[in-house]
């Protein structure tokens, strides 16, 4: 009798570790999941700052929180730029038609 007890306690041990090494498997991959993020975000050049990011008709953009910089990809500020020339073309040629 006393032998089946014995098992029994095991197996309910055995229960609760497998349980908490669950628990503790579960919070370390969390951890890694915060950890992998932080070291993906974006890091302003100037004070190192976590960029986060903006939509400006169309463009996402990096801005930096701490000094306010706003950073572009490679291409964006040309983006931006070619459509304020054809908004400053599209004017001129309007002008000609008065
Ligand atoms: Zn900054």
């Amino acid at each position: 009798m006393s032998e089946i007890w014995d098992d029994r306690r095991k197996a309910l041990e055995e229960d609760y570790f497998r349980r908490k090494e669950r628990e503790t498997i579960e919070k370390m991959r969390e951890q890694m999941f915060v950890e992998a993020e932080a070291a993906a975000a974006l890091k302003c050049p100037r004070d190192h700052g976590l960029l986060t990011r903006m939509e400006h008709e169309g463009i996402y953009l990096d801005r930096c929180p701490q000094c306010k910089g706003v950073w572009f990809d490679a291409g964006e500020m040309e983006t931006l730029t070619n459509r304020e020339q054809e908004t400053w073309v599209d004017r001129f040629i309007k002008s000609f038609k008065d």
